[in-house]
């Protein structure tokens, strides 16, 4: 699969060491990802670069008023953060619906991320969270938003044989906000989505505040609904306006033919039906 495998004392050590193969390593999270596409020929890496031994980077805490999660959490300890759960439920719904069991206890947030797949239950949490990605290199560290970190199907523009991401974060949601995460699939586990939904709304006197509707697999890379959020801002919450952000999602969404995750049609279909039902569920939640 790889000829040699180094543990990284420190961040500083894991860049020097991916300097020194010059493209040639690579960042290795749970290897969830990476084991598959080493075994099907599709990752060349011939060093993996682990982050696991390096202490602090599999913590998930408050930080200055954002929500920050280490690069080596995995999808099982996002899913039972009592803090995730209580300040960002949809991250924790999303993650707990990765895989089965064991994907979760190995598969980290951050692979998810970089592995940069459309349909990725965690990325398209993050969309609707309006999360960032901090990106370290030798010059130093950045924090990207990560709708910027995309580049097309399987295609991050950070590039893990030169950087590693050594965080991710975002605000909290405020109390006034509901949430949603739902997600269509052939079963329950072990199969990425036939379609996935991530949505926030806030509601302040009435009317719509903050809303960000996220939805994969609809176009290469995780997928903002914007014209729909657009519709809803500042107005007041009715049947009616759902109805028709959720048509002006469907409309803006492009699915692929997929012999595995169902026709174009049904699938854009269903991502009114997908997104209508969110926003009742996060509308219901902000009320409450
Ligand atoms: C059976 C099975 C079922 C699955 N089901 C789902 C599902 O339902 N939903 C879903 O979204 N996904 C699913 N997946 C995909 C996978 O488990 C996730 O994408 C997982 O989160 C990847 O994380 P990882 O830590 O294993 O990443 P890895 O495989 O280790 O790495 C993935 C990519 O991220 C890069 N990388 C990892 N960490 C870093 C870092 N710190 N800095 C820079 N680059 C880094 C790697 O170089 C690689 O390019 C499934 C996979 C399998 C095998």
């Amino acid at each position: 699969m790889w000829e040699d495998y180094i543990f990284a004392e420190s961040i500083d050590n894991a860049l020097e060491a991916l300097e020194q193969y010059a493209g040639r390593a690579r960042i290795i999270g749970g290897g969830t990802d990476l084991a598959l596409q080493a075994q099907q020929g599709k990752c060349v890496s011939e060093v993996m670069v682990d982050l696991s031994r390096i202490p602090g980077l599999d913590r998930l805490e408050e930080r200055e008023g954002w929500l920050w999660i280490g690069p080596q959490v995995t999808h099982a300890q996002v899913a039972a953060s009592p803090l995730v759960r209580e300040k960002a439920g949809l991250l924790a719904e999303a993650c707990g619906r990765v895989g089965g069991p064991q994907i979760r206890h190995v598969g980290t947030l951050v692979g998810n991320v970089v592995n940069a797949m459309p349909a990725a239950d965690g990325a398209v949490a993050l969309f609707a969270l309006d999360a960032q990605i901090e990106v370290t290199d030798r010059l130093g560290s950045r924090w990207v938003p990560i709708e910027e970190l995309y580049a097309g199907v399987g295609v991050c523009r950070m590039n893990a044989c030169y950087q590693v991401v050594s965080g991710i974060r975002f605000r909290p949601l405020p109390p006034c906000s509901g949430w949603a995460f739902l997600r269509l699939g052939q079963r329950r586990a072990n199969i990425l989505p036939m379609l996935n939904t991530a949505l926030v709304a806030c509601l302040e006197d009435g009317r719509f505040s903050r809303v960000r509707i996220a939805v994969g697999p609809v176009a290469p890379t995780p997928f903002r609904a914007h014209q729909a959020e657009e519709l809803l801002q500042g107005q007041p919450a009715s049947q009616d306006l759902l109805a028709q952000a959720a048509q002006l999602a469907r409309q803006a969404a492009h699915p692929r033919n997929s012999a595995v995750r169902g026709s174009r049609e049904y699938r854009q279909a269903m991502v009114e039906v997908l997104v209508r039902r969110g926003l009742e569920q996060a509308l219901a939640m902000a009320r409450a």
